[in-house]
């Protein structure tokens, strides 16, 4: 049970001050997990992205251009607009004038503001327009007393459509005045090493930056949180690897007769690194201890094939198998790629998801609860908890870095003594997979299957965009499909849908009903029904959001065109260009990207021109990703974390992973004043799962 001390910050964010139902949605769409509202805990934890520095106070003439300053002014004018035109406020200080411009404003809220002769503070960003100085609707207009009251550095958050600035802001100032006093879990003598604040105070200074350093994640109060989290990631995995390892596993060795059927039923011959995958993995099923196994490999590497085959040798075992992907169309790909090889060798698989019809369901829970259904399917719908198994002996969980350890935990304690093998097509470069991953042993499959043409990959200036889209109208009328990725905009996925929605209406121009569209925000059955299109070929041209970016597998897609490049994590490029080259067709990428094209921007695209080793780009990423600029890595933490990371807190990383040893190596259970506090930490990183398995074992 969750100590009933955080029972505040789990509370829905909606109950917030100055948030109410109609903003609590959109914080809901914001920081909501999976269709949960957001809490107020989720409002602390989302840290700004960048800040708008308002000490800067010249004198007019001095004012940089282009730059946001606060400026002491009188008002001498205003100009009402005439027609279309804005209305004007014209205002001065000795040393020269600024023009005040304000589009389709209520006349009368800005004579009250901004009262002819009135001396006012205003802040915004300054700039020049027809040799005039101009602030278009500046951010505040303040006299001396809300001067005072102004923040000298105003933290920014990252957004989505219709949640402003600064019901953000006041939004966070609510949940930190929400924020219990906690007893501190860290050592002393490392807090006053590092030099760190108490947790309460890192957040408060986050949320209210006397300087732009204090937001920056390398600064010392992003890195205590860092630090508690990766300590709390760092915990849970050595808690249930403990369980693991106490618990013991049962001996899974097979017979070998269903994974010589499957291997004789396939056109091919595995690749030395799957036999090698596959081998470790066996031997693991056999051995008395739990499994607990990472498979890394890039997108089409075969990881699937070597799932099966675990799955297999578990069968063999009289045993049942589960496979769990964070998507619901990963999911179906799984089942599609399995079911017919399944049913070859006499198997039963079934797929669940979110929205099966009432009668199926039941039936598919009816054979998974009778062991009459081997091979289990699904998403998040399998750890609800009406689904149960006759006897569970492998969990499988693709890309395991989108779900947390909760949902991990949950699957894998639905048997006696289940194997766990989580598979990764994001691989994490080798300096940290120890670190990261805790003790996990990892395999690879660095090999691509045979036959696999490379796929031809061109930077084109965004400027040639109409020669791309003449060479898009030859290729399709000679028969290939194209996938078209719309650009990431602000990070806000409103915006993004935008941009994706104007793309379709141009290349509709050109290419009429033959285009198609599917994004994050189309509900499930639409999105299949626009995946499907394009599978069969109804549809040539599928406009994107990054949506696409897991599971996609449309063989016959031979062309991917992704706009403004520049904008996209190479890990992230990296993804969305392995959904082509997967047929026998050759393949061809095309990264549109928009100058000016920063250093690091032009080195990313360079070495996805070069390369097509995910190992390798991961490397390459992590050491790219330190120089910042790309906008969704800015933004986001590590894959599975909210405030660590990898570039940035590689040695936290380190540290806490030796702090979570010695930690249980004195308090295995965590049951000493020191554990009761750590105790809450896991319940604020939501790795509170792990101390379920303390209890149970
Ligand atoms: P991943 O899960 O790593 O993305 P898949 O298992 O889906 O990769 O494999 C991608 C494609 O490659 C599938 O069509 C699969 O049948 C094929 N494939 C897998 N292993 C081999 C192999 N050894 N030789 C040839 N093709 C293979
Ligand atoms: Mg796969």
């Amino acid at each position: 049970m969750r100590p009933s001390l955080l029972d505040p910050l789990f509370a829905e964010a909606s109950a917030l001050p100055g948030v109410g139902p109609k903003t609590g949605k959109l914080f809901d769409r914001l920081l909501g997990g999976s269709g949960q509202p957001a809490r107020v805990l989720d409002v602390l934890l989302h840290l700004p992205v960048s800040f708008v520095d308002r000490r800067n106070r010249p004198k007019i003439a001095q004012a940089p251009l282009g730059a946001v300053s606060t400026l002491k002014v009188r008002v001498t004018e205003h100009r009402p607009p005439r027609g279309k035109g804005p209305y004007r406020v014209l205002t001065e200080d000795e040393t020269g004038d600024l023009t005040l411009i304000f589009f389709h404003a209520n006349s009368g809220w800005i004579e009250k503001l901004l009262p002819v002769g009135a001396t006012r503070w205003v802040s915004g960003l300054v700039e020049i327009f027809d040799f005039y100085r101009q602030m278009v609707h500046p951010d505040r207009v303040l006299d001396e007393a809300g001067l005072k009251a102004l923040p000298p550095v105003e933290p920014v958050y990252g957004l989505t459509e219709g949640l402003f600035q600064r019901v953000a802001a006041k939004a966070a100032a609510a949940a930190l005045d929400r924020l219990p006093a906690l007893p501190e879990w860290l050592d002393d003598k490392n807090l006053r090493a590092a030099g760190w604040g108490t947790f309460a105070a890192s957040l408060s200074q986050l949320h209210h930056p006397q300087q732009p350093a204090d937001i920056a994640p390398e600064g010392p109060f992003w890195a205590r949180l860092a630090y508690d989290e990766l300590l709390s990631h760092q915990l849970a995995l050595r808690l249930v690897r403990a369980r693991m390892q106490k618990l013991g596993g049962r001996a899974q060795t097979g017979d070998g007769a269903l994974t010589a059927r499957i291997l004789r039923a396939l056109p091919f011959a595995l690749t030395g690194d799957q036999q090698n995958a596959f081998a470790e993995i066996s031997a693991d099923l056999a051995s008395e201890r739990r499994m607990l196994r990472l498979l890394q490999g890039d997108v089409g590497s075969g990881k699937t094939l070597v799932a099966l085959l675990a799955m297999a040798q578990v069968i063999e075992s009289g045993r049942q198998t589960a496979l769990m992907a964070p998507t619901e169309i990963l999911a179906r790909q799984h089942y599609a790629t399995i079911r017919p090889l399944a049913e070859a060798c006499g198997l039963t698989a079934a797929l669940i998801t979110g929205r099966d019809k009432v009668a199926e369901r039941r039936a598919t829970l009816e054979g998974f609860a009778s062991g009459a259904i081997q091979i289990a399917i699904g998403t998040h719908a399998l750890v609800q908890d009406d689904v149960a198994f006759a006897d569970l002996g492998l969990a499988v969980i693709d890309e395991q870095h989108r779900f947390g350890v909760n949902q991990r935990v949950t699957l894998a304690d639905k048997g006696a003594c289940v194997d766990v093998l989580t598979m990764t097509a994001t691989p994490i470069p080798r300096t940290l997979a120890l670190a990261y991953f805790g003790d996990m042993e990892v395999s690879s499959l660095r090999e691509k299957p045979p036959g696999r043409k490379p796929i031809d990959t061109r930077a084109v200036n965004a400027a040639r965009i109409d020669e791309v889209v003449a060479g898009l109208a030859r290729a399709v009328e000679a028969g290939a499909r194209v996938y078209w990725v719309c650009p990431l905009v602000e990070g806000s996925e409103d915006s993004d849908l935008a941009a994706a929605k104007d793309r379709v209406e141009d290349l509709r121009q050109i290419f009429g009903d033959r285009v198609g569209l599917v994004h994050g925000q189309m509900k499930g059955r639409d999105k299949d029904a626009a995946m499907a299109a394009f599978s069969a070929g109804e549809t040539k041209i599928l406009v994107a959001t990054t949506v696409i970016e897991v599971g996609v597998n449309v063989p016959e897609a031979t062309i991917m065109v992704i706009e403004h490049a520049e904008r996209f994590g190479l890990a992230q490029l990296h993804q969305l260009r392995g959904r082509v080259g997967r047929g026998a067709a050759k393949s061809s990428c095309i990264l549109l990207y928009c100058q000016p094209l920063g250093d690091t921007a032009r080195a990313r695209l360079e070495i996805l021109r070069d390369t097509e080793d995910g190992f390798r780009i991961a490397e390459e990423d992590l050491r790219l990703r330190g120089e910042g600029e790309v906008l969704g890595a800015r933004q986001s933490g590590a894959p599975g974390f909210r405030i660590a990371r990898l570039d940035l807190h590689a040695a936290l990383l380190r540290m806490a992973r030796d702090e979570a040893e010695r930690v249980l190596e004195q308090d295995p259970q965590l049951t000493g004043a020191r554990g009761e506090t750590l105790r809450l930490l896991l319940y604020l990183f939501e790795r509170d799962s792990a101390l379920r398995l303390l209890r149970a074992g």
